[in-house]
């Protein structure tokens, strides 16, 4: 039996772990953390719990299939609420839409602010959207792509799909209205893209919500974590946390083991889920082999994340409300490009509270609110503006949305992209590995599988297909496929 070492335990690693303990392989799974699932994990904090990142949860077969896999039945250890509407984006006039949930509701939202004719805009938007689903997602979102002409051959339908042009500029030639574009463009944000220069591939994220919705995990995302931990246990898979990877170490060309903090681990294969840019650079010493990434890689924004918990229940505040600030271009200019500190950003806050009563804790409602600002690149001093920011964003809050917000705060606490530096690993703390530009994606991202040594895998964020949930758990299904492949195993 072949042993298999994953270093971090954020979805693309556990999903990797899962998926080769049930092909029979001998499983180790090391964090550096004292607990599971990267930025998926839970906060605890003067007695309240926070989600400390993903909430939005979609294509839950996905997170279905990793307990399938081992005869086990997911409803055993996650329920899922559906969210309603999955989205308030509010504007900077105080206008807002309420969206998704019912496609019906969301097209007679979009025609009784915006008219009949944005209605059927969006619904061809939107058909738009699925026929890049059927390519991106369906088709491509689980197929390794290990050289050039993996790509070329799917060209001619990509150009069809005109993938050459942005997310924004595409949602601007159906909708062509400031307010629709903003919010019908956001998804790439949610996966360390501007709208503005990510390729309109990643416009098929509005389709995949609609196929699948849009759910919360009861309890938050931690139970999903903690859902899988169980069931590890119960498979033998072993978890080793409080236990950093130092070095990964080779033998004539072939992975035979890592150095950690807690010792040397012999292994016949290593899949890192750690950040790739950071594992190259700190535990392989060497550069990828690979033309495309040598490092002058474009690297996401991060994020300023402000937790907190009040007094007050805010029954009118939607599960997830985005704030959009009167800049829109100059300020993903600003956190993107010039990566400088914004104190006019736009936020998406969270209340799990609206779906789930279970999130009211100790009486008092639950939040974060996040805002998207330059990674460390940017030479930004954390430790002496992280408050200014915080008031900014409470103020801004406090003003749109929560009034009397600063009086009601009983808990709080913030994170900012030192956090997802020091704490994670990744580099410059960018939130989501690589953007997802074009010339970043699929063979263009880090390969799935190292070239330059043999028994060396990657999955997570900055692999193919790329960031949030539904994507790095299907970089653990292309990994899955090319280790089998290696290994002989059907
Ligand atoms: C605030 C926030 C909100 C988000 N919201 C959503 C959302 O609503 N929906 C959605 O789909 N996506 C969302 N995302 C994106 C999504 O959370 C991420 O893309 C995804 O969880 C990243 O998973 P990953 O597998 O790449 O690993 P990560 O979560 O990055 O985990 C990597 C792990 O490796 C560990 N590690 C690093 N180096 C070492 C080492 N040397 N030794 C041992 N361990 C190591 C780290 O400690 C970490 O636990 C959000 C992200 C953030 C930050």
């Amino acid at each position: 039996m072949k042993k298999v070492v994953v270093i971090g335990s954020g979805f693309g690693g556990l999903s990797i772990a899962s998926r080769l303990k049930a092909k029979g392989f001998e499983v180790t799974l090391i964090e550096k953390q004292a607990d599971l699932g990267g930025r998926a994990r839970t906060f605890s904090h003067n007695g309240y719990k926070y989600d400390a990142g993903p909430t939005v949860i979609t294509a839950p077969y996905l997170i279905e299939e990793l307990f399938s896999i081992h005869n086990e039945d997911f409803k055993n250890y996650v329920k899922l609420l559906p969210v309603k509407p999955w989205y308030r984006f509010l504007f900077n006039s105080g206008e807002y839409i309420d969206y998704g949930g019912k496609l019906i509701t969301t097209a007679h939202e979009i025609k009784s602010k915006y008219g009949i004719k944005k209605a059927r805009a969006y619904l061809k938007l939107l058909k738009h959207s699925k026929r890049i689903f059927d390519k991106g997602f369906t088709e491509l979102s689980d197929a390794p792509f290990e050289s050039i002409s993996s790509m070329i051959k799917h060209l001619p339908e990509l150009m069809k799909i005109r993938f050459d042009r942005s997310v924004y500029k595409t949602v601007d030639k159906y909708l062509n209205n400031k307010n629709l574009n903003e919010a019908l463009s956001m998804h790439p944000l949610l996966v360390g893209g501007n709208p503005y220069s990510t390729t309109s591939i990643y416009l098929l994220i509005q389709y995949l919500e609609w196929k699948w919705g849009v759910h919360y995990s009861e309890g938050g995302t931690g139970k999903i974590v903690d859902g899988l931990e169980s069931l590890f246990i119960k498979k033998n898979i072993e978890i080793k946390k409080n236990t950093e990877a130092k070095k990964i170490i080779t033998k004539n060309g072939k992975v035979i083991g890592i150095d950690t903090s807690k010792g040397i681990i012999n292994c016949d294969l290593v899949v890192c889920n750690s950040d790739p840019t950071y594992t190259y650079k700190n535990l392989l010493g060497f550069k990828p082999k690979k033309i495309s990434n040598k490092f002058n890689l474009k690297h996401s924004m991060s994020l300023f994340v402000l937790y907190f918990s009040t007094k007050k229940i805010y029954d009118d505040v939607k599960h997830h409300t985005i704030v959009f600030s009167r800049r829109h271009y100059e300020l993903l200019n600003d956190i993107f490009n010039k990566k400088i500190f914004v104190s006019d950003p736009s936020l998406y806050l969270h209340r799990p509270g609206a779906t789930d009563p279970s999130m009211i804790q100790n009486g008092h409602d639950n939040f974060y609110v996040l805002a998207p600002v330059p990674n460390n690149l940017s030479n930004i001093d954390w430790e002496n503006r992280g408050n200014e920011l915080a008031n900014i964003i409470i103020n801004n809050l406090q003003e749109k949305i929560m009034p009397g917000l600063s009086n009601n705060i009983v808990d709080s606490f913030f994170i900012t992209p030192d956090y997802f530096e020091n704490d994670l690993n990744t580099y410059a703390g960018s939130g989501f590995g690589i953007q997802p530009v074009f010339t970043q994606s699929a063979y263009f991202r880090y390969g799935n599988k190292a070239k330059e040594t043999d028994g060396l895998y990657f999955v997570g964020a900055s692999t193919h297909p790329g960031a949030g949930v539904p994507g790095v758990i299907s970089t653990a299904k292309v990994t899955e496929k090319l280790i089998l492949r290696d290994y002989g195993i059907n």
